[in-house]
């Protein structure tokens, strides 16, 4: 199990950080001022209900508006929770809010005896139950960068994507130098991504860096400062350019993740997640744009073989 723990960041900020760092353990914020703002719902409705009453103890009225900083279920599928608050995403969000279904993840995570490929994602949703969720998608949809004004705080949404995914968007308070990321970034956990490219993650991740924020608030793990965020960069800029070399030399991507060395960042938890990376270079370096749809079973089957290469 993860505990889910509020802290206060600044006058206005909280956010809502879980213990673990692993698939669907993600975290959220709150903006305590002009009606409250909620940055991201949980993976299922007890998690985003527990969200709910950790946020009540600073802004006990019912939160007016709730953004989703992109479509991942983890982010999402506790909206319903927030009835009646006005939710905020991206086009590219909203476009793909029913990709994949809650009631598809459910079977998948219930299945008694699941084929070799479905068998860690059945693990790891174990501690879940989407039995309950119903898709709430967003009512307010955004094309680009927009400012709310919450009595005086002022809100900053950055559409960032695509990076992690086409609808990326993150949250700037300016006046009290927080950032809350979404999944553009993971902290003290290895990143992977969907739609999107390598060179726009890294763009992302400096334009957030240029901003010079003191808080920043991973999508998963602990919250951070610049120095998160310049990790991470440092990350996708050292695995870029080794899977380039390792794509012009003709290796697989498993020959190339067996070639990289990944310093401090192989102590991050799921650092098998780097094959996901790898291909998404190779996909790049075939000439594939941003919105390629591509194998992800062939992509994952790759991550689950490095990950029992290196024992997890
Ligand atoms: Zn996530």
């Amino acid at each position: 199990m993860s505990t889910l723990e509020r802290t206060q960041l600044t006058p206005s900020v909280h956010a809502a950080v879980q213990s673990r760092t692993g698939t669907g353990w993600s975290n959220s914020g709150l903006v305590a001022a002009g009606g409250g703002l909620v940055v991201d719902s949980l993976y299922d409705v007890r998690l985003t209900r527990q969200l709910a009453s950790l946020y009540a103890e600073v802004h006990p009225d019912a939160p007016r508006r709730l953004v989703n900083t992109h479509h991942n279920g983890d982010h999402c599928w506790g909206n319903q929770v927030f009835a009646g608050a006005e939710i905020i995403a991206h086009r590219g969000c909203a476009d793909r809010f029913a990709d994949f279904t809650p009631e598809r993840a459910e079977m998948i995570r219930t299945m008694a005896d699941p084929p070799e490929a479905m068998r860690s994602i059945h693990e790891e949703w174990a501690d879940f139950d989407f039995s309950d969720v119903v898709l709430t998608p967003p009512t307010m949809v955004i094309e680009t960068d927009t400012t709310i004004d919450l009595d005086g705080v002022r809100v900053d949404l950055l559409y960032v994507g695509p990076a992690h995914t086409e609808g990326d968007l993150v949250v700037h308070v300016p006046d009290e130098g927080v950032v809350l990321m979404g999944d553009v970034l993971f902290n003290r956990c290895t990143p992977i991504g969907w739609e999107g490219s390598t060179d726009n993650w890294i763009a992302a991740l400096r334009r957030v860096e240029e901003l010079a924020p003191e808080w920043v608030v991973p999508g998963h793990g602990p919250v951070c400062g610049l120095d998160g965020l310049v990790s991470s960069r440092r990350y996708f800029e050292a695995v870029r350019d080794h899977a380039r070399a390792s794509y012009a030399a003709g290796e697989t991507v498993l020959e190339s993740c067996a070639g990289i060395d990944l310093g401090e960042w192989s102590r991050w938890d799921e650092p098998w997640r780097v094959a996901a990376n790898v291909h998404r270079v190779y996909r790049e370096c075939a000439g594939a744009d941003w919105d390629t749809s591509f194998d992800s079973g062939a992509v994952m089957a790759d991550v689950e073989e490095l990950r029992r290469r290196l024992g997890g």
